[in-house]
């Protein structure tokens, strides 16, 4: 695990560990991009090391080896299966049996489920048990991007672990080690755009995040000069709620700033509206791109939701002007 910012946690959560403090359900939360899952698969790997190494994974031990190779018998993951919007029951259950039984390589069984609050109801009541009574050798790690969405019965029978983002110069100075070749402004956008998020900003960087988003200034710019807003919404607005309205927040809270004259970075030069905008109006917008945000993952019409957000948009500014 390299992630300069998560460092010292790990070090407590080894320490942790050594002196038994930790318990067998830790619960990894905080927002997406920031290395939960890196964290949570680190301590997968110690507790399943056979001759840790100052106290980390060796990496060449059987044990470590099987892990590497994505067959060890004692490791469990559980994620969302593919075209399923959240985590069976029937996985849950699946999972819970292999913990219970004997460890085959060293002295523990781990299973890791991410995103946990993807369990369905009956999902996560089937696990409740199994964090009431846990088998002696089992690890439960649960990792959360919204611990609020987990049930509180089963948030209080995990140890909670909480995942905060890095101050800026850290992300910063990450950010352009890993992004040599993208200008500073483009990096900034992309954290901008990630809630500071370094891991994310990065994925951001890495797929075709950033042209994604100049592609929807072009729309509203386009809509703004009285372009019709049916042309507006592509198809890759809806293949991708998600970041359409993130998206859209980001330019909403540019556009704010520039009316009211602060300086921001995320506007690419130049780009300003036909007409000035009052910064209320532009908040009323970007209010509405959160509640589109929380629908992301839900079957609400995003292309009826957008349409609707843009003739509010096209409104603002009358034809002709
Ligand atoms: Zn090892």
């Amino acid at each position: 695990m390299n992630i300069p910012w998560l460092e010292s946690q790990r070090q407590r959560i080894e320490q942790a560990l050594v002196r038994q403090r930790l318990g067998h359900a830790p619960l990894f939360c905080g927002p997406a991009g920031l290395g939960k899952l890196e964290l949570a698969e680190w301590l997968m790997a110690r507790l399943l090391c056979l001759a840790p190494v100052d106290q980390a994974p060796c990496g060449t031990c059987r044990s470590c080896e099987l892990l590497a190779s994505g067959g060890h018998p004692d490791s469990f993951r559980l994620r969302i299966p593919e075209e399923k919007k959240e985590i069976p029951v029937d996985s849950v259950r699946q999972l819970i049996s292999s913990l219970q039984l004997t460890p085959r390589i060293g002295p523990h069984r781990v299973g890791l489920i991410e995103p946990a609050e993807a369990m369905n109801r009956n999902a996560a009541n089937a696990l409740l048990k199994t964090l009431e009574e846990p088998a002696e050798n089992a690890w439960l790690i649960l990792v959360s991007h919204q611990p609020g969405q987990l049930p509180a019965t089963i948030r209080s029978r995990c140890q909670k672990i909480v995942v905060r983002p890095p101050d800026d110069d850290q992300a910063t100075a990450w950010l352009a080690d890993r992004h040599a070749g993208v200008t500073p402004a483009d990096r900034e956008r992309a954290l901008a755009l990630a809630a500071g998020a370094p891991l994310a900003a990065s994925d951001l960087l890495e797929s075709d995040g950033l042209d994604f988003g100049q592609r929807i200034l072009n729309g509203l710019l386009q809509v703004a000069q009285g372009g019709p807003v049916s042309a507006a919404v592509g198809d890759d607005w809806l293949a991708r709620p998600d970041l359409t309205w993130r998206w859209l927040a980001v330019w909403m809270a540019a556009f704010m700033r520039q009316s009211q004259g602060l300086p921001g970075t995320e506007l690419p030069d130049q780009v300003a509206l036909p007409r000035p905008v009052s910064a209320k109006r532009l908040a009323g917008l970007w209010e509405r791109t959160l509640a589109g945000r929380q629908m992301a993952d839900t079957a609400v019409r995003h292309d009826l939701l957008m349409g609707k957000w843009l003739l509010e948009w096209a409104r603002i500014f009358p034809s002709g002007q």
